[in-house]
């Protein structure tokens, strides 16, 4: 039983070249966080070895007395941080989460209402590519010209025209929070399901910097790896008897086979670690730090979608400054600043091109960056985006000596 070290160096040497990335860049991917040693601990812990198909105390396997505990502290943690009567903490990922609420809830040729990608919403809302596009008859509403923000009489419109069984709220790249009262209403007219997808402001609710949909809405799914600062997965919540038993059925036998008790331990860690008071430090600070950086760049002559945020993440959109994303955050990348090019809302580009860039403050903020070093980043990040203007066709002077100081702010707040 030798270690990776003495066993495979090739792998060895990706994890490695992880760490030193994520040591010497900047991680501005709204989507990502730092998780802390005791939830890498108990995702690199022997749970992995277990198979526990069902639930605790009710499993189709011999020997599960311990992932039982662990799994029961997964739930106990998760109803107490989001005020939950319900918890079913399996779904490997916000996709299978989202997933099992369709099987739950609705039945192919249904139909749903989610919010389109292209005004930012995720794909598992009915997107087109996606199961939830193709198996459901998927109406999409999207935001308003002038300001961006979900565009309530367009809800209203499609929900009474199409009566769809589940309307679903959330999205991956929306920055100002949602009116869930409003869904909720509407919902309540048309006879639907509210689901809100919180994948993205989950840790925001968590620590209190953000409304509770699980409050609000008849079922909640939500990632655990983004704000939540928990390992890879999803996790669905609800505050309804008779769905919480079609959720459970829906996750297993109905999607998806053994549980990884693995990671449900991390996330009964990470859970943990979000009930303590610093927490809500942690999401006040991620969202402070997201308005610094939006007010610079705002400042430096670009656009933020929506006027600005309310939470983790804005969108840039950099045609004030004549620049793609795809241009933007290619030379933010060789500057060692990681984030995703992105669509605005009616961007004239491709998808693959797009006017904008996602910037979030998650990651960044756990590594202990405030308000004075979002400043920085801000002028970092401004410095790359007029280098590119200047140099369209090699900005490498620029990056360089850009990346220089990314790798000294780094390397003064170092992770791990
Ligand atoms: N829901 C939302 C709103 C998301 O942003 C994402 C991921 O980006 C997901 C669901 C899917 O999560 P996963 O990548 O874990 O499947």
């Amino acid at each position: 039983n030798a270690p990776l070290s003495e066993t495979d160096a090739d792998l060895l040497a990706a994890i490695n070249g992880e760490m030193g990335r994520q040591q010497h860049h900047i991680e501005l991917i709204a989507s990502e966080n730092i998780v802390s040693r005791a939830v890498l601990e108990a995702q690199g812990s022997v749970l992995t070895n277990k198979y526990a198909e069902g639930y605790p105390g009710r499993r189709y396997y011999g020997g599960c007395e311990w992932v039982d505990v662990a799994e029961n502290l997964a739930i106990e943690r998760a109803k107490k941080l989001f005020n939950a009567g319900f918890a079913n903490v399996q779904p490997h990922s916000g996709a299978q989460a989202n997933g099992s609420v369709m099987m739950a809830l609705v039945k192919p040729g249904d139909t749903i209402l989610g919010m389109s990608l292209a005004a930012g919403g995720h794909l598992t809302h009915g997107a087109p590519p996606a199961q939830s596009g193709k198996w459901f008859n998927a109406v999409q509403y999207g935001v308003r010209r002038d300001d961006h923000q979900v565009d309530f009489e367009e809800v209203e419109r499609l929900a009474k025209e199409h009566k769809p069984r589940l309307i679903i709220a959330g999205g991956s790249a929306y920055p100002r929070t949602l009116d869930f009262q409003k869904f909720r209403a509407i919902a309540d007219e048309v006879g639907a399901y509210l689901m809100v997808d919180m994948a993205h402001f989950a840790g925001l609710v968590a620590g209190g910097a953000h409304p509770n949909p699980v409050e609000v809405a008849d079922v909640v799914t939500t990632t655990t790896h983004k704000t939540l600062r928990g390992p890879r997965g999803g996790m669905v919540l609800t505050n309804r008897e008779d769905i919480a038993k079609k959720i459970n059925s829906a996750v297993f036998p109905g999607l998806q086979g053994g549980p990884l008790m693995h990671v449900i331990a991390a996330k009964a860690v990470a859970f943990g670690e979000a009930l303590k008071p610093e927490f809500k430090q942690y999401a006040a600070d991620v969202v402070a730090n997201a308005q610094v950086l939006a007010g610079k760049l705002k400042e430096a002559g670009c656009d933020i979608v929506a006027g600005g945020t309310d939470t983790h993440l804005m969108l840039v959109d950099l045609r004030p400054k004549g620049l793609t994303g795809r241009d933007a955050d290619a030379s933010l990348g060789r500057a060692n600043m990681t984030c995703n090019k992105n669509g605005v809302p009616f961007d004239p580009e491709s998808p693959t091109v797009t006017s904008g860039i996602r910037l979030g403050t998650p990651a960044g903020t756990t590594r202990g960056f405030g308000a004075a070093e979002f400043e920085k980043i801000g002028d970092y990040i401004v410095e790359v985006l007029d280098g590119l203007v200047e140099n369209r066709e090699d900005n490498s002077a620029v990056e360089a000596a850009v990346r220089e100081k990314v790798v000294a702010l780094c390397e003064e707040f170092p992770i791990y």
